[in-house]
This record gives C-alpha cells, structure tokens and sequence, in this order.
C-alpha cells in the first residue's frame, strides 16, 4: 500500500499547522490536563488490535491526535517546572525534522559520504566554547540518549581504565577477575547509582562521603583514607563521581581541584555528572560554581535540558577515548569495519551502533541563538528562579528550603490544611489541577518537598511569574482550614 503524494501532503501541512499554532498559543495552553479517568477507561480509546489491511493516513492522524496528544502535558511550554525539562528551540525543531527526513544513521564516519559525524564533533565542541572550555581539556566527545546514558559510559569506561591502572587486568575483555571497583560520590544523581549497577560494579559498592544533602562539601579525609587503603592492597580501586549541579538545589559540589588532585595521587579515575550544571559556565554570574569541571576523566552532560532541543540528546566527553574504543570497539565485524578514520566511529566508542542524527537539531540550535542567545536564555531561567524563590519566602503559607543557587526553587507547603504526611503530595496536584504551572516532588531533610525547575527559553518573567504565584495561592484556596 502507498501513502499518495495528496495524503502526505495534507499530513504534513496539518503538522506544519500544529508546529505554528503551537508556537503562538504554547504560553496559553494548559500546562498539564489531569485525566480523571482511570488507566484502563485511557485505554480502551485506543486501538490496540493491528490492523489486518491499513487505513488513510488522515484517520490514523485523527485517532492518534484524539487519543494521545490532543489532551497530553504541554511539556515544552514555559510554566512546566517538573523534573529539569527543558524547551525545545524552534530551531531545534526544524533540525529534528530535517534529521527524520534524511533518516541518517550515525554509526560511521564515512566523510567521502557524509559530514554528519564531523558536525556531530563539531556542536560538542562548541557546547564546550559555550560553557569557557578549551576544547582540549575534553578531545574524545560523543551525543548520547541522555545524561543516564552518559553517566553509563563514564562508568564503563572508568571500570576499564581503574582495571589498567591499578591491577593490569582488561575488564572489557576479560572481567572483573575477582577486584572491586567501588564508586565514590556527594548525592550522587539517581542515574550514576543506576550506571554504577549496569556497568557490573554493583550498587553496594558506591559509597557517600558527603557532609552536607546538596553534595557541597565533601569528607575528604575520609575519601583519602578509603583512597590510601586500596592502594596498599591489591584488590579494589575507585571511581569517583563529582555532581555539578545538585537536583533539588542546583548546588555545586566545592573543591574539584582538591578531588582530582587526590584522584591523581590514587589512581582513582574522577567523572563529573554536570548535566544541567554544566551551563552555569556560560554566565560569568554563577560560573564560579562549576569551577574546574574541565578536571574530570570524564564528564557527563544533556542537551535535552536546558540547551533546549528535543529528546533525546545527551553529551559525553573525555579525555581518554583510547578507554572508550577498548570498551566498546572490542567486538569486530567484517561488515562494520571501515579502517581508520580522523575521527572514531561512533559505533566504536559508543554504546549505540545505530544512532539518530540527533546532532543536526543541536547544531542548528547552537547556530541560530550562539553564545549570546544560550547565556540570555540561561540568565532569564537563573533570575525567574530568583524571583519566585524571594516570592515563596515572604509568603505565610509557603516555605522556601534552601537558598536559590541556579535554575531550581525547592519549597514546602507550610500552611495548616496541608500539614500532615500526604499533604505536600496533595498541593503538588492542587497545583497542577490549575492548568497553571507544573512542578515535581522530592525529599527534602528527611521530608517531602516541591522542586521547581526553570529551564526552558519561552519562560517569561513579566508573563509568568504572575502566572505561577496565582496558580500557587487557588492551590493554597483549594483547601480551607
Ligand atoms: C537529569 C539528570 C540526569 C539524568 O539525565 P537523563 O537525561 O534523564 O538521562 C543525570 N544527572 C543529573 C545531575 C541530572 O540532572
């Protein structure tokens, strides 16, 4: 069956149509719809049978536009605060459809074809000039799916080079042989504990010695005692892991020059997960809280956070790509080899074998805004937080909990009504039942807390923050005492 060229076309109009109406009206939209269905009754709208013959492309838009976006979250729009979520450039977008009609696959480096892993190079180094890196301090750069992805190479690769260098073992080819690798960290995001278990080294074996819930100031001593005690045995090393950029705080972890000194001393290889932190380089404001990031063995990043363009784009660099061949250009296929090439194949240094082209949105975002536009971006999202931070603070009924150090305001709903063990989980919803503004749970000293992240280009202060402070008090009227 063919698709005819009139169907196509009045598809693709009706997307171009979609794209501009929601360009124009995304501020107006609701930020979330709550569905008061259950899952099931959500489910039987739709089609769950494959069809035996198809039908026109219209219908199955009709049907899928009904059941699963006409109502779905407006997650790129400027009031939607939940996780650190990111925008999506409208250049980005046109880059992301430009990647899906061409449908490359970026696992070669075939440049007499196509420069698509060299522009793939070329918009990470240039995220790097963004943030005040040389480029030097991170030769080996790949896009990933997504800073979790990212934290799972660092550890992969970590594991190989500490198995090197401290045991002369190759763990890529030949296993653990019976050493422990344990995985030092300050708060460590959920997603290296996660890369931690997938790359084998086991989760038991991360240990926390940071003093403080954001990851600031780290037991140093403690770490060097751990360091020191390895080294005079034969059976464990370390990997340790610095947050630049702490979830619920955006707080940054102090001292990496002392820690990578240390790691220098042990042989302890130092990965840095900086995946929104990273940006903080980009405003001579807030840059000195990401100093030294450019120390790290490793460093993870995203580009689908606060660089705004779509799912999924994560970063990776290193300085020692020689690690990533050896973990994953192990494995040799006749038909995938293409000698040597300028830069290393991506299926060679990797995960992925089969990769998106999902530089071309990245490249044309970094392109379109550059230097200054990205550092405006980041600057409007750092001063929104500022300023909702000072609002939340002076309000009776709310309770700002930690100082505003980035783009994250971590508060608490104070007033009585909410004042019992499911309440702050109960206001998160009043306030998404406004259609106003939506923001994410966390723990907070033990207890339950609200996270409010800005990190999208369309967020605007004079628009939005009177936006967000009436969504915040019909939450608070919601529920009289
Ligand atoms: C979001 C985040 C991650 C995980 O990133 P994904 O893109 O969701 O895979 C890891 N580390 C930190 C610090 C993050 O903020």
């Amino acid at each position: 069956m063919n698709i005819s060229r009139t169907d196509l076309q009045a598809a693709l109009e009706r997307v171009v149509q979609i794209a501009l109406d929601r360009n124009d009206h995304l501020p107006e939209l609701p930020v979330v719809q709550m569905n008061q269905n259950t899952d099931q009754a959500e489910t039987q709208l739709l089609t769950s049978r494959l069809p035996t013959t198809g039908q026109p492309l219209d219908k199955t838009f009709d049907q899928v536009f009904d059941s699963v976006l006409k109502e779905a979250p407006n997650a790129n729009g400027p009031r939607f605060f939940g996780l650190i979520t990111g925008g999506t450039t409208p250049a980005s977008i046109v880059g992301d459809f430009l990647a899906t009609l061409y449908d490359l696959n970026v696992a070669l480096h075939l440049p007499k074809e196509t420069n698509a892993v060299t522009i793939e190079q070329l918009a990470l180094d240039m995220v790097l000039d963004l943030c005040q890196i040389p480029r030097e301090a991170y030769p080996g750069k790949l896009l990933t799916t997504g800073a979790t992805a990212s934290n799972t190479m660092g550890m992969m690769i970590a594991r190989q080079w500490v198995g090197k260098k401290r045991f002369n073992i190759d763990i890529a080819e030949d296993g653990f042989c019976g050493k422990v690798i344990k995985v030092i960290g300050g708060r460590a995001h959920s997603s290296v504990i996660k890369a931690v278990g997938v790359a084998g080294l086991g989760r038991g074996n991360y240990i926390d010695v940071s003093l403080d819930q954001r990851g600031y100031k780290w037991d140093l001593e403690k770490m060097e005692t751990i360091l020191k005690a390895q080294r005079n045995g034969d059976s464990e090393g370390s990997i340790v892991v610095v947050g630049c950029g702490e979830i619920n705080t955006g707080g940054f972890t102090a001292d990496i020059d002392k820690i990578r000194a240390l790691c220098t001393q042990y042989d302890a290889w130092l990965h840095i997960d900086a995946a929104f932190g990273l940006y903080a380089r980009a405003m001579p404001s807030h840059a000195a809280f990401a100093a030294n990031i450019e120390m790290g063995d490793s460093m993870t990043s995203d580009a689908h956070k606060w660089l705004n363009v779509p799912y999924d784009c994560g970063l990776f660099y290193t300085k020692h790509i020689d690690m990533c061949s050896e973990v994953f250009g192990g494995a040799k296929s006749a038909y995938l080899d293409t000698g040597k090439t300028s830069i290393p194949q991506p299926l060679s240094v990797g995960i992925e074998n089969s990769r998106r082209f999902r530089a071309l949105p990245l490249y044309m975002s970094l392109l379109t805004y550059g230097a200054k536009g990205y550092q405006e971006i980041f600057e409007s999202n750092c001063n929104f937080a500022v300023r909702l931070g000072e609002w939340i603070d002076q309000h009776p009924d709310l309770e700002l909990l930690a100082p505003v150090y980035l783009h994250t305001v971590l508060f608490r709903v104070s007033a009585k009504p909410w004042a019992h063990p499911e309440g702050n989980d109960q206001f998160i919803e009043a306030i998404k039942g406004t259609e106003k503004a939506y923001v994410t749970k966390t723990v907070w000293d033990g207890q339950p807390a609200i996270r409010a992240a800005m990190s999208n280009w369309r967020t605007e202060l004079d628009r939005d923050l009177p936006i967000v402070q009436q969504a915040l008090e019909e939450a608070l009227q919601s529920r009289t005492a």
